[in-house]
């Protein structure tokens, strides 16, 4: 790959994260990988201490940290020429600069009447704002295009139909203090912030997310929320989310971290974030060394479509990874965007090589003005049977419903139990083929067409 350049970063290089490349992930994006690490010069005999470089020298001898794609460099050159490439990978510079009103929007974008009017009536949580680093993969001039469908607010987010709610998954009914969802008994939901750095058209929290001034937990609301875990033993799992908690600055992500892991029942601490697709520059050494720090929590990465893996993606999962976090995907099945196999088969495939498990493949959940990117569960079905069988294993996700009214997480496939006959199991293979599997006392059953019939 060619359309690389690196770029000066906000960080100091040289972190013993950076000298410790993974093979697949820089075989795949060669130009991502550190330096490597030289011999140093032999010193004269007659010169023990090596002279002390001036700063010219510091300077050509920099090595950066981060790199940037040839089409974010065209994007930062065209729309932002004041900025640098130093600032361009500072993730503090893209929150600030992200794209938050129409006329900044229509800077960068074709919009459609459409589109534009969206923009113009929307008012309260939920509201669009973009990085720039995410705008440069948009497509200016398609609103089809499946990474626009997901970030641009259109008119079908006004559409109300039944069976959707706001709080689709009843979070708030089971939310013991601020920020907390409990809900089974060994595991609570940690909402630490409502900002994120690209707002998702079809967030679960859109009630939530981006409301008030985007405003993080205060202090002493996170002090409530740790209190409430410590003082709650059958908590063992801890699941960090937002809104995207890497908007916490390290300082607080430290320090949460921290209280964390000092409690002994609390034996597992995941991260729900979406900012290695749409603000790479965030894993920064920095971040992933106090993550190191911590145990290096698990990682569920909100990953939508084959678009979003870029060379500075690519990058910041070889830091995780790197650093021995485990990294699972979660996707939300969308129309239009990637409810159809081939795309869902770049996705994961992409994933694996960047060594993300794809996790989860969620049904959309049926949140208000949800209805224009839901599928049918028959498209999510019919996704999975194109994977299972037909690639990896380790690339096919569980397909889930999560449920309404707080039923939890439903896992679904197709059927690949045909029926019995006599004491053999009748099964269905990947590609449509009979096998009978000897089962004499078992007392499975091929699901009836429809269990509610004879109730
Ligand atoms: S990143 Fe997550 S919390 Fe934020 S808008 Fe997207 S889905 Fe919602």
């Amino acid at each position: 790959m060619r359309d690389l350049v690196l770029s000066d970063d906000a960080e100091p290089p040289g972190s013993s994260l950076e000298a410790a490349p993974s093979a697949t992930a820089y075989d795949l994006f060669p130009e991502i990988a550190p330096a490597p690490l030289r011999s140093p010069p032999r010193t004269p005999a007659r010169s023990p201490r090596p002279p002390t470089p001036t700063p010219h020298q510091k300077k050509k001898n920099y090595v950066p940290s981060f790199v940037i794609s040839e089409r974010s460099d065209a994007y930062r050159r065209r729309f932002h020429p004041e900025a640098s490439a130093r600032d361009w990978n500072d993730w503090r510079w893209q929150q600030r600069h992200r794209l938050r009103t129409l006329d900044e929007l229509e800077r960068v974008l074709v919009l459609t009447d459409d589109e534009r009017e969206a923009i113009a009536r929307h008012s309260g949580p939920l509201p669009f704002g973009i990085t720039p680093y995410y705008a440069a993969l948009l497509d200016p001039e398609n609103p089809a295009q499946g990474l626009r469908l997901t970030a641009v607010p259109t008119l079908g987010e006004f559409v109300r139909t039944a069976g959707e709610e706001l709080d689709p998954l009843g979070e708030d009914s089971s939310s013991p203090v601020p920020g907390l969802v409990h809900r089974y008994p060994d595991r609570v939901l940690f909402l630490v912030t409502g900002l994120c750095a690209v707002y998702c058209r079809y967030c679960t929290r859109a009630r939530l997310v981006g409301a008030t001034g985007e405003g993080s937990l205060k202090k002493h609301q996170i002090e409530d929320a740790l209190a409430y875990i410590a003082a709650t033993p059958q908590i063992r799992d801890v699941l960090i989310s937002g809104g995207d908690p890497l908007s916490l600055d390290d300082e607080r992500l430290d320090w949460i971290l921290g209280r964390l892991r000092a409690m002994p029942h609390v034996e597992f601490v995941r991260i729900g974030t979406k900012n290695p697709a749409v603000l790479p520059q965030r894993i920064t050494p920095a971040l992933v060394r106090i993550l190191k720090k911590h145990g290096s929590p698990w990682m569920s990465i909100h990953f939508t479509h084959p678009d979003e893996l870029t060379p500075e993606v690519a990058q910041a999962c070889a830091r995780l990874a790197d650093a021995g976090v485990p990294l699972g995907s979660q996707t939300v099945l969308l129309r239009g965007v990637n409810d159809d196999v081939a795309t869902m088969r770049r996705l994961v495939h992409g994933l694996l090589k960047i060594r993300v498990k794809p996790y989860y493949l969620y049904q959309c959940d049926p949140i208000a003005g949800s209805s224009h990117f839901r599928t049918p569960v028959a498209r999510g079905l019919e996704i999975i049977e194109g994977l299972r069988g037909h690639t990896t294993g380790y690339a096919v996700p569980t397909y889930v419903i999560d449920a309404p009214g707080g039923g939890g997480k439903i896992p679904l496939l197709p059927d690949y139990v045909v029926g019995r006959t006599g004491d053999d199991l009748v099964l269905r293979n990947y590609a449509g083929r009979l096998f009978h599997y000897p089962d004499p006392d078992g007392t499975f059953r091929a699901s009836p067409a429809d269990p509610c019939a004879s109730a």
